[in-house]
């Protein structure tokens, strides 16, 4: 028998879509990842205090949060199973889920929350600072202690960097922004309002080769792209904003995607280019990315799989 509703992904997003199906007696199933794409429960399972999720005064651990979450879920009845999804076929209904156990899954509406991955800069040296000075996200990061009234620095081009590095001012004594090239990828319009802050100053033409410190960051080494000089930099915290690769390389195509890869929704919907499809999280948003948006989103998209399910008759 197809499902009514599968879901593939158990971040905040999926984990959300899976308690308002499951309330709805849809009896989802969350294929819940295993290592594409980052590792169930999704990015929370990488950090430490999450600060800014509603409901929790006192700051709720990642891992935790997602705990909660899962369990709520199970608790209406969701079902999970601990696979990663290689492949669709969403040719016809009902669609073809393959797991990379090669179990074969049906299932009459989709929801895809595949989260989006951080780049990284695969440096040795990150892998001993990832979370102790490094970050891929300072609105998450930036106000811990360990940041507060020190150098920081921003690294990227973007306007996910210059949004961060002006983010950052707020807390660090100084913010420095260490881009590749010698001109920004960034609108205008954050080019200004990063030139009008006097707590940053931008390095032109410089990679970061090193990421140096004790237990913690302490500082940077750098290379001129240019001259292939290397200086140092002292700073407490280093926030990678080199973009996001969102997790859809297993839809092969079937899905409409924008042209940096994020699924295209419809405007206020979860509604993919594929009827019956819908996404929600990070795999479907360029701009906010955050767990709540993610979470909102994820109501979003049980609640149009539902009203889709209904229309069919297949609820
Ligand atoms: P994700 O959390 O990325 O989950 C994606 C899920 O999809 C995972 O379960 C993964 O296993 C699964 N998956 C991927 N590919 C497949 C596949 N092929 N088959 C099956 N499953 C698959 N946000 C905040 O609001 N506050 C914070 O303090 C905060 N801190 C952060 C700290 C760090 C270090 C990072 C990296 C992010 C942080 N964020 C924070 C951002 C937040 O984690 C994301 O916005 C949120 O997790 C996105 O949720 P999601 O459900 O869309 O995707
Ligand atoms: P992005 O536009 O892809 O920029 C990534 C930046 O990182 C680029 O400057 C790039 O350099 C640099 N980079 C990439 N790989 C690198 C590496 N290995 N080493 C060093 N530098 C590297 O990503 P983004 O800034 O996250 O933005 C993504 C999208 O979201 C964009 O469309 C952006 O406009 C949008 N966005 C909008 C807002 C807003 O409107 N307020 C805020 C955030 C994001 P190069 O320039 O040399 O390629």
């Amino acid at each position: 028998m197809p499902e009514k509703l599968i879901i593939i992904g158990s971040g905040p997003a999926g984990l959300t879509a899976s308690i308002y199906a499951a309330r709805a007696n849809l009896f989802p199933l969350v294929i819940e990842g295993f290592q594409s794409g980052g590792i169930a429960g999704g990015q929370l399972m990488t950090t430490t205090i999450i600060e800014n999720f509603p409901g929790f005064s006192k700051g709720i651990s990642g891992p935790k949060l997602i705990e909660e979450m899962r369990t709520q879920a199970l608790n209406f009845g969701t079902k999970m199973i601990s696979e990663d999804i290689e492949k669709v076929d969403l040719s016809k209904m009902p669609f073809i889920l393959t797991s990379s156990s090669g179990q074969i899954y049906e299932t009459y509406s989709l929801i895809i929350a595949t989260g989006a991955t951080a780049k990284r800069l695969d440096l040795e040296s990150e892998k001993k600072f990832f979370g102790k000075g490094i970050s891929a996200c300072a609105v998450c990061d930036g106000a811990l202690p360990i940041f507060r009234n020190k150098p920081l620095a921003v690294i990227g081009g973007g306007d996910t960097a210059l949004e961060e590095a002006l983010y950052l001012t707020n807390f660090g004594s100084k913010v420095y922004i260490i881009h590749r090239r010698n001109a920004f990828r960034a609108s205008a319009f954050m080019q200004k309002k990063i030139n009008s802050n006097n707590k940053i100053q931008v390095l032109w033409n410089k990679v970061v080769i090193e990421f140096l410190g004790d237990n913690l960051l302490r500082g940077l080494r750098l290379k001129d792209t240019i001259t292939q000089e290397e200086s140092t930099i002292e700073v407490s915290g280093a926030f990678e904003a080199i973009g996001h690769k969102p997790n859809t390389s297993f839809l092969n195509g079937q899905i409409k995607l924008s042209e940096n890869g994020y699924i295209i929704t419809q405007p206020k919907s979860t509604q993919t280019s594929v009827e019956g499809v819908f996404a929600a999280g990070d795999v479907q948003d360029p701009i906010y990315r955050q767990a709540i948006t993610a979470s909102a989103s994820g109501c979003m998209a049980a609640i149009d799989a539902q009203k889709w399910l209904l229309e069919k008759g297949f609820y």
